[in-house]
């Protein structure tokens, strides 16, 4: 045998960095291992230098049977796959999990309406379609082990949200906003987001805005309230008394191929397609120019956990045999792993590798869940951190309105079953039209001062349609009906605790609204402003909240539910301290060497709007210092 080869090869680095590997090639394939090691022998029994020469040798032929990788990046949501396509295209050998399957077409995805849409719109790519995501009759796209809503698909939230997209600010990546120094100068990365993926206040392909009714109302009442209107991404640090179209990551159709959008030009689709483009497009052999073939994509992958020695991961547990010795997808020497997998996701991952507050490890500790305990490590080896804690998410409370210049377009109710065949139509023929976006229409931003001297700012969300958030037992016409919520969001003071419950499922453990008095009373506030000018506007009428409630009341019995936002953030936030975040300056994860976090979970705080371009500038900013260690 090779034997006599191996000591010269031998290192300690080679043999602590398969270590885990050679446990689990001896118990998965212990036919070819008996040829190299003697019954019963462990590598531990073994003399030290018997035991590294089988070591290098069984490491050797780990590689040479499985695919070994630069960097392991789990989850391709927003942050995800920008990590991939950042390091491939740095040269990097790149292995993308993920647990759900294909979205839009060009991820393979085939879920298209039953009206004559051709196989290359999904219901992923057709923006109109986002309200209808709760309406089917198999919801597949959810994770259905998470309390709150999360898109479990290639693209993430990206394939199910609605697309709105606003392009960082100063603000949102400032000292005061809690982020560490060294993460100011957002702005290169800010820009190469913009440059792959332009926002658009117009998607529709004949460049003509629809269903706009509601947004000329709230015009209307913004207007008698001193806002000024502006198209909001033209200078996104502007966010006082400002209004504008909703801008969304929609392709539009003169966005050039030559970038993180599909190669495709003459549709208008939603982003995460686009965002997804190099990732799905290299494995399957349609590589963007400017990249290499670098990333391997693997979906319905769920990874349960990392592998680790101490601070030092060599693997990722996943299902699947053919990545590696029981499904342990191994990393080169030197290599890292990014966990992309989303607040709850990430979290999760983190618990069942026996890193996070105690309570949380023992919940893993205590689970009957052999699967998720594959590499849960004894409590000597745990690592300490506060894994799930300082989360925030926007409360957003929904005001409803009738005026008769409104179309509800009947609440989205049949936009995916049967829809107005005129506009069907229209989107058919050139993906122009009412659903070529989402359903929102306008955006509104203003600060307020709490009686804290804090500045809290509100976001205002204005869009047709919204039955479902009326409550009033007076008679209202449902076919003028438009809904305005409102969100609290930078300056939020708020913070609740994520975690898992005894079934490893993501819950909230703490919810995150109104833990601070002052946050509450600041959205009762804008309320009251808001509904203060209604009667400055002919024919429009408040009908939630009705006259049979306060706004405070109104307010102080949302339920966590409805005030929910789907906007988590800070579950693993960066910090400079392991007592009070997760991941270091770069991103990586305090007492590990090569552990990461790329994804939402690592902003400290909630950014002006929606976060979706604040998360996807963080991951540029990520994938650069990473690549700088
Ligand atoms: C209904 C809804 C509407 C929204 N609307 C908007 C909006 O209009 N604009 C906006 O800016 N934001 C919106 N958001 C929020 C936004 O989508 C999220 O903040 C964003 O997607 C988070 O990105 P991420 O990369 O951190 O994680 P995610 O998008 O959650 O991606 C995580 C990925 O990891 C995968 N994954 C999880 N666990 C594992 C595992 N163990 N192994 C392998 N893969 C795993 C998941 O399947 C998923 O693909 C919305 C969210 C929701 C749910």
């Amino acid at each position: 045998m090779a034997t006599t080869h191996a000591p010269e090869l031998v290192t300690d680095e080679w043999t602590s960095h398969y270590a885990d590997t050679l446990k689990h090639i001896h118990a998965q394939a212990p036919e070819r291992a008996a040829a190299l090691i003697a019954p019963k022998g462990t590598l531990k029994s073994m003399p030290m230098h018997i035991s590294r020469a089988l070591s290098t040798l069984l490491a050797l032929w780990a590689v040479s049977s499985y695919a070994a990788y630069d960097y392991i990046i789990v989850g391709g949501g927003p942050g995800g796959i920008i990590a991939a396509d950042r390091l491939s295209e740095a040269g990097k050998k790149v292995l993308l999990l993920e647990r759900g399957g294909p979205s839009t077409a060009e991820t393979g995805g085939t879920y298209t309406p039953s009206w004559g849409i051709p196989t290359n719109l999904t219901k992923f790519d057709i923006p109109g379609a986002f309200e209808t995501f709760w309406g089917d009759a198999n919801q597949y796209w959810w994770c259905n082990d998470i309390s709150v809503w999360a898109g479990c698909l290639i693209g993430g939230g990206g394939s199910i949200n609605a697309g709105l997209y606003w392009v960082a600010s100063d603000s949102d990546f400032s000292l005061a906003s809690g982020w560490p120094a060294g993460w100011q100068d957002h702005a290169p990365y800010t820009a190469k987001v913009s440059a792959r993926l332009p926002s658009t206040d117009h998607p529709s392909t004949d460049g003509l805005r629809y269903l706009e009714q509601s947004s000329t109302v709230m015009g209307q009442l913004l207007n008698s309230q001193g806002y000024t209107q502006t198209t909001i991404n033209n200078n996104p640090n502007a966010k006082e008394h400002v209004y504008g179209f909703s801008s969304y990551d929609v392709r539009p159709s003169s966005t050039p191929p030559s970038s993180r959008l599909s190669p495709r030009s003459n549709e208008t689709r939603r982003s995460t397609s686009a965002a997804s483009a190099p990732a799905q497009s290299r494995p399957t052999s349609k590589p963007l120019s400017h990249v290499p073939p670098l990333v391997t994509l693997k979906l319905y992958t769920p990874a349960t956990a990392v592998v680790r020695t101490g601070g030092t991961v060599t693997g990722v547990q996943t299902n699947d045999t053919s990545l590696g010795p029981n499904g342990i997808a191994p990393l080169n020497p030197g290599g890292r792993v990014i966990l992309s997998a989303g607040a709850f996701g990430t979290s999760r991952i983190l618990y069942q590798s026996g890193i996070g507050p105690s309570d949380m490890l023992e919940v893993v500790q205590n689970s009957g869940n052999a699967e998720a305990k594959k590499q849960f490590p004894p409590q000597g080896e745990w690592i300490e951190l506060p894994v799930g804690y300082n989360v925030s998410d926007n409360p957003g409370v929904t005001l409803v309105f009738t005026h008769p210049s409104i179309d509800a377009y009947d609440s989205w109710a049949n936009a995916w079953t049967n829809p107005r065949p005129a506009d069907a139509a229209q989107y058919l023929k050139n993906q122009s039209g009412v659903y070529a976006d989402a359903s929102v229409k306008l955006n509104f931003w203003r600060s307020y001062v709490g009686t804290d001297s804090k500045k809290r700012w509100v976001q205002g969300t204005v869009r047709p349609g919204g039955v479902s958030y009326a409550m009033t037992n007076f008679p209202y016409n449902a076919s003028q009906v438009f809904a305005v919520t409102l969100y609290l969001s930078t300056g939020l003071t708020s913070r609740g605790r994520i975690g898992i419950d005894a079934n490893l499922n993501g819950v909230p453990l703490v919810q995150p609204y109104f833990t601070d008095s002052v946050d509450e009373a600041t959205l009762v506030t804008a309320i009251n402003d808001v509904i203060a000018s209604v009667k400055n506007v002919p024919g429009l009428t408040l009908i939630t909240p009705d006259n049979t409630t306060t706004v405070s009341n109104f307010v102080a019995t949302y339920a966590d539910g409805n005030l929910l936002s789907n906007h988590w953030v800070g579950a693993n936030k960066l910090g400079t301290s392991p007592a009070s975040a997760v991941v270091d300056v770069n991103a990586r994860v305090f007492n590990t060497t090569n552990l990461f976090v790329v994804d939402a979970s690592i902003i400290p705080s909630l950014p002006y709007g929606n976060p979706t371009g604040v998360i996807m500038s963080t991951a540029e900013q990520a994938v650069a210092k990473i690549l700088a260690l």
